[in-house]
């Protein structure tokens, strides 16, 4: 049998792995943690379990067809439940708006707390459900470096209709002339920081991300998020893949312009196809020393990063649900502080997670435990231990405010990550939470293909390649990096 190596066991390393299983390879995959997952991992501390990454999940499908690839029921290893309400958002001014799934009570929710109206509201997720039907099957599902991706008639018809996914205005501009109320506004413009970019530069097509949670649902996967990765590494074993952890791959062997294994402790391990999870900035720095770099491409905009903080809660809030935002007032200067002058601004967008809301298990009786994440820029040698001590008295100053409590007289433990230790735990260059930014309209033809035609049996899969970060574009990664495999 054909022998397949993949570099890292972050989401999409895990996805190449049963994928080139259930195509007839034998699989290992040697991870340099000690652990499964890379950024969708966690942790327990003193009694409270916290997602350490990733903690809304959406567009499900992606992980069931991995199930169903290998012929499994998706249930036996894997199950999840949608939201009613997908997020509570907080505003300084007291208003408290619930983001329910139903489209319905979402517009009459919008309507009854704004001064937008429920026919905005339809009209608008309307306008992002056509950028989706457009673009998805040529950005998303295919490889944008193949000319057979371009011959198609849908392709073609895509291109034809390209006026309509709004490529020429930033989302800020987008939704400020389409919405009356500055809260709107800074509803829809927050969906540019799913995929870590700033809305006042990203290009209006990123307002498809709103049908993608309104459409596809936001899910709570039984246990958690790490059971994500928990599962996923069940079906690979299931299946026969081999997984070796606390070991770091240090090259790709290349002889002839073609891969032909890594090297690991000083050792070849051969192999037929090689798959890189690694971040692509550091799988050219670090493991392909001597090839050519795409250096157009691994200069592109990073993506944001996050400063989290995990705290152990004793109290419970019975406002606060799963996902809950606590939103700035000053949503421009925010983006600004962060992209333009690389620091944190006074009066950040706070998100919340509440993972025990739904696993009680999480946190002890009577506590809670608390992810709060705030955008901050990727790592450029920052004095991040200052920004993150005056970012902590901000934070605690807006949920106390908000929530009229002292919020750190109940804070009973606390786990700190920022862009360095994002870094240095996964390797993604800068900390940055999905690879390549996407605030240049031409984003998705910059990242860097599944593949490179200068070197056979090499394949790309993660946040860092085509079609970009999060955890349903990195298992779509997984999937055209497999399929381009002839
Ligand atoms: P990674 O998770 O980056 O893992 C790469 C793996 O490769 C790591 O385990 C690393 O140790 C290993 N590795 C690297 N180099 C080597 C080597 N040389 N040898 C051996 N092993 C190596 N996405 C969402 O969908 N929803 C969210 O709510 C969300 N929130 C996020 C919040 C945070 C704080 C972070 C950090 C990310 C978030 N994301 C979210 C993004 C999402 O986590 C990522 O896009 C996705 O998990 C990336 O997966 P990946 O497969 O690219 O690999």
């Amino acid at each position: 049998r054909k022998k397949a190596v993949v570099i890292g066991a972050g989401i999409a390393g895990i996805a190449s792995a049963i994928r080139l299983r259930a195509k007839g390879y034998d699989v290992d995959v040697y991870e340099a943690n000690s652990y499964a997952g890379g950024k969708l991992s966690e942790f327990v501390i003193e009694g409270f379990r916290f997602d350490a990454g990733p903690s809304l999940f959406t567009m499900p499908q992606y992980v069931d067809e991995l199930f169903l690839l290998a012929g499994k029921k998706p249930p036996a290893y894997f199950s999840y439940r949608k939201l009613d309400i997908v997020c509570r958002y907080f505003y300084e001014d007291g208003t408290r708006i619930s983001a329910w799934a139903d489209e319905d009570k979402f517009a009459s929710e919008i309507e009854n707390k704004t001064v937008d109206t429920a026919k905005a509201i339809k009209a608008f997720l309307k306008k992002s459900r056509n950028i989706y039907a457009i673009t998805h099957h040529v950005f998303l599902e295919r490889s944008l470096h193949k000319l057979g991706t371009y011959l198609r008639l849908p392709t073609l018809m895509s291109f034809l209709r390209m006026p309509a996914i709004d490529p020429f205005r930033t989302m800020n501009e987008a939704n400020s002339s389409f919405f009356k109320d500055s809260k709107t506004v800074r509803f829809f413009n927050r969906y540019a920081t799913y995929n870590g970019s700033d809305p006042y530069r990203a290009p209006a097509t990123l307002n498809i991300i709103p049908h993608l949670e309104q459409h596809f649902g936001a899910w709570f996967p039984e246990g958690g998020m790490y059971s994500i990765t928990k599962s996923l590494v069940k079906l690979a074993e299931d299946l026969g893949v081999k997984f070796h952890y606390n070991t770091l791959v240090q090259e790709i062997i290349v002889r002839d312009a073609q891969a032909r294994g890594v090297l690991i402790n000083g050792m070849v391990a051969e192999a037929d196809i090689v798959i890189s999870n690694m971040d692509v900035w550091f799988t050219y720095k670090k493991l392909l020393k001597d090839q050519l770099p795409p250096k157009r491409i691994l200069k592109q905009e990073r993506s944001s990063s996050a400063l989290i903080f995990y705290w152990g809660i004793r109290h419970r809030f019975p406002e606060l649900d799963l996902h809950n935002i606590f939103f700035s007032e000053n949503y421009r200067e925010e983006f600004k502080a962060i992209w333009q002058d690389g620091k944190i601004y006074e009066d950040p967008t706070v998100y919340v997670n509440i993972s025990s809301k739904y696993n009680p298990d999480d946190a002890p009786p009577g506590c809670e435990n608390w992810f709060v994440m705030i955008n901050v820029p990727s790592n450029v040698g920052q004095d991040w231990d200052r920004l993150i001590a005056e970012a902590r008295t901000n934070i605690i100053a807006k949920l106390s405010r908000n929530l009229k409590i002292d919020v750190e007289a109940v804070i009973c433990t606390e786990n700190i990550l920022d862009p360095r230790s994002i870094e240095s735990q996964t390797f993604s260059y800068c900390g940055s939470l999905y690879g390549s930014g996407s605030n240049n309209r031409f984003s998705a033809f910059l990242r860097h293909p599944n593949f490179t035609g200068k070197i056979k049996k090499l394949y790309f899969a993660g946040g860092s390649v085509h079609p970009g970060g999060g955890i349903p574009l990195a298992l779509l990664s997984a999937k055209i990096a497999v399929n381009s495999i002839r």
